[in-house]
């Protein structure tokens, strides 16, 4: 299943911040990498602290990202809060450093073989399909969401396909149930439409292409085409 708006997004950086960058970034100050990933809107530039809603400080401590949020007040509302830079962002609760997802981030989108990540990133190949599988499904989430609009209509063919995604240990840790995702292709305009599935029964598939497309008098399904006529 393509990928067209991730892969467009990561590809216009990746114009600009090739593997080489990415490298010197690995080999370069923690501090650098932090202010890269603010720039590129990665992660976020500043953390309201959830106790009084006050602006939390971006503080050097001892962690694989050198930087944290930090919010320490004595005396009556007393607290201390630690926040890691990484959440709700790309990199939220991978153990692999920032540079390091950044870099399997851009061999994914380079459609670069596992074994030849495995070595050159020196992580296991469990690791590797793992990422794939997340890049993966942050892309389809991203087209069911854009899934507004009907394609189809006479004269029209449709490639349709249906695939399971999810159904693996999660890279963050946690076991995820497989979902159905079913979708199709206009042909000539590339237009799509994709949307989870609780069944693949016929039943479902049909009242799905109901909504989904626009269909004709007369539709044939020729293999993966659905022809409408
Ligand atoms: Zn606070």
């Amino acid at each position: 299943m393509s990928c067209r708006v991730k892969h467009r997004a990561f590809e216009s950086q990746a114009g600009m911040y090739d593997l080489e960058f990415l490298y010197g970034l690995k080999k370069g100050s923690k501090k650098e990498v932090i202010a890269w990933c603010m720039s590129m809107d990665m992660i976020a530039k500043e953390y309201i602290c959830p106790t009084f809603g006050e602006k939390m400080v971006l503080t050097e401590i001892d962690c694989s990202d050198g930087y944290a949020w930090v919010c320490r007040k004595f005396g009556v509302n007393e607290h201390h809060i630690k926040r890691t830079v990484r959440k709700g962002s790309w990199f939220s609760e991978s153990k692999l450093t920032i540079p390091e997802v950044s870099i399997l981030t851009y061999l994914w989108v380079k459609k670069t073989p596992n074994d030849w990540i495995t070595d050159e990133m020196n992580v296991s190949e469990p690791t590797v399909v793992d990422w794939k599988s997340f890049c993966r499904e942050v892309c389809v989430d991203r087209l069911v969401k854009d899934s507004k609009e009907k394609i189809g209509g006479v004269g029209m063919i449709v490639e349709i396909d249906e695939s399971k995604f999810g159904k693996r240990k999660y890279n963050r840790g946690k076991r995820v149930d497989g979902k159905w995702v079913f979708g199709g292709v206009e042909r000539g305009s590339k237009r799509s439409f994709f949307c989870v599935v609780e069944d693949r029964t016929a039943e479902t598939l049909i009242e799905i292409t109901k909504k989904t497309l626009s269909l004709g008098p007369r539709c044939f399904r020729i293999a993966g085409l659905l022809i409408i006529a």
